[in-house]
């Protein structure tokens, strides 16, 4: 259906969402169930849509798709778990109880790489909760929402507007931020888009999930099992073109071992296939545009008096020369220097000596970011200490894997400039509903907490 303006397509999803809540739970999963049937039977063409549009390689791209339908799995068995505790009241015959409400509209702001997984964690845990989703994507994907928005209609019967698309630039994400009929605004992008519009939605005392910017490290040991490490480290530095917000900026690698690891990370990154993102065989396709080339070139190029050596970042003809591809880069770096500090969009790995493990957590988590971290280790005293209280102080912090690639079945989000929002698995789907404390009296007296006393003596 289209809609004459903003306040229309409010008002739609909003009397979607009155309709929906009264649909039971298990009901509403058993709808998101079928829609994640239909996305299986579209996969290989949803899967087609991602890679013309965000540039992903035809596997990555399938797997996010792959991750919209575990989602819908995940979500559909939520259905029948969305719990509430009853604690023990301290008055006699009485019940102390949390229920779980929908909270109503959720507008949902996407970035471009990763067009439609992010959507789905978001729409599958709102939609099950009881509640409605506009959805702002980026304008590198209206496509992809088009596609979901399809797939959606046809399994949605009479709750179609549960999902409505709103197309376009900042200007209409503002202006869901605004909106005081939309309780919740979950914002994916940058650390920028959300400093910006996080006020506005705090200013109306409206609710924020944040999922934003990485600055992503890795610690490389000395017992690390380095070729398990070196293929780590390539996948979460150069998949996706380094365009995660999960990507491997940062490798912090052990003193003893640091001459085989650049030895072998460099011979395995001589063996990437870069081309054509819809050539099966190609493992990174080009960037996004020519504004993140340019950014990308921009910081290596301010690196460049400084005392570091920098391998490949150079712009490669492999394919459509209307296309940025890259070799991704590898900075070797004495010190910390500025530029390892923010998050450049695009494949640039830094890579750093140390000798105390304590001094590399501290320089992992020397940035602003907190999304995702590693460790490479064969030592449990040095992975325990990474897990610990004076470990990483990211929301993700794994072991003996990349910083990228995350399962939906955790909860998945970040610290500091991250935002720290969370989405996907274990209890995200508590920030899509309301929390409703409920006190029952079933007994003849009318005792107060705490002892108070009120009766007329
Ligand atoms: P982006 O910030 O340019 O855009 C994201 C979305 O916000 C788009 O829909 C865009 O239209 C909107 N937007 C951007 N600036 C805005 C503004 N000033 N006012 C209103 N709306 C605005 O991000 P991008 O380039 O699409 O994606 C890359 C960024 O997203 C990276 O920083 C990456 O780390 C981050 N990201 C984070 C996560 C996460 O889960 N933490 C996931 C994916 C991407």
């Amino acid at each position: 259906m289209e809609f004459n303006n903003h306040d229309e397509l409010v008002a739609a999803s909003k009397n979607a969402a009155k309709k929906w809540r009264l649909v039971p739970a298990p009901q509403r999963g058993e709808v998101v169930r079928q829609f994640g049937n239909e996305l299986r039977i579209q996969k290989a063409a949803l899967a087609k849509v991602i890679t013309a549009e965000s540039k992903k390689i035809v596997t990555e791209a399938e797997g996010e798709v792959q991750e919209a339908i575990d989602m819908c799995d995940f979500a559909t068995g939520l259905s029948r778990q969305l719990y509430g505790l009853t604690m023990p009241s301290e008055r006699p015959d009485h019940r102390l109880q949390e229920l779980w409400q929908p909270i109503g509209v959720v507008g949902c702001i996407t970035a471009f790489n990763f067009p439609m997984a992010v959507f789905a964690w978001n729409f599958c845990l709102a939609s099950v909760c009881g509640n409605s989703i506009i959805w702002k994507p980026s304008p590198h994907s209206n496509g992809c929402a088009d596609a979901l928005k399809n797939a959606w209609d046809k399994v949605a019967g009479e709750h179609k507007d549960l999902v409505l698309v709103l197309k376009g630039g900042n200007e209409e994400a503002v202006a869901l931020c605004k909106d005081s009929n939309i309780p919740l605004i979950s914002a994916t992008g940058s650390t920028q888009m959300g400093k910006e519009l996080a006020p506005i939605v705090s200013a109306r005392l409206g609710r924020t999930l944040l999922e934003l910017g990485g600055n992503n490290a890795a610690i490389i040991c000395p017992t690390a099992d380095l070729d398990l490490t070196v293929k780590g480290v390539t996948f979460s530095a150069c998949g996706t073109t380094g365009q995660r917000c999960t990507t491997l900026r940062r490798a912090f690698v052990h003193e003893d071992i640091y001459e085989e690891f650049m030895q072998k990370l460099h011979a395995y990154y001589a063996t990437l296939k870069i081309g054509d993102p819809s050539d099966k065989s190609s493992q990174l396709g080009p960037l996004i545009s020519k504004s993140s080339y340019e950014d990308m070139q921009k910081v290596l190029e301010s690196l460049g008096d400084k005392d570091v050596k920098v391998h490949g970042g150079q712009r490669l003809d492999v394919g459509d020369p209307q296309e940025f591809y890259v070799m991704p880069a590898i900075v070797e770096v004495l010190k910390v220097e500025d530029e390892m500090l923010n998050e450049t969009f695009a494949p640039i790995l830094y890579v750093k000596k140390f000798t105390e493990l304590n001094n590399a957590i501290q320089m992992q988590n020397n940035v602003k970011q907190g999304l995702s971290s590693s460790i490479f280790t064969n030592d449990m005293r040095e992975s325990e200490l990474f897990l610990s209280s004076e470990g990483s102080d990211c929301g993700i912090a794994n072991v003996n894997i990349g910083t990228s690639g995350a399962e939906i079945g955790g909860a998945f989000g970040g610290e500091k400039d991250t935002g720290g929002g969370r989405e996907s698995g274990s209890d995200a789907w508590k920030t899509y509903m309301r929390r409703v404390t409920a006190t029952v009296n079933y007994g003849k007296e009318l005792p107060l907490a705490q002892g108070v006393e009120f009766d007329e003596s």
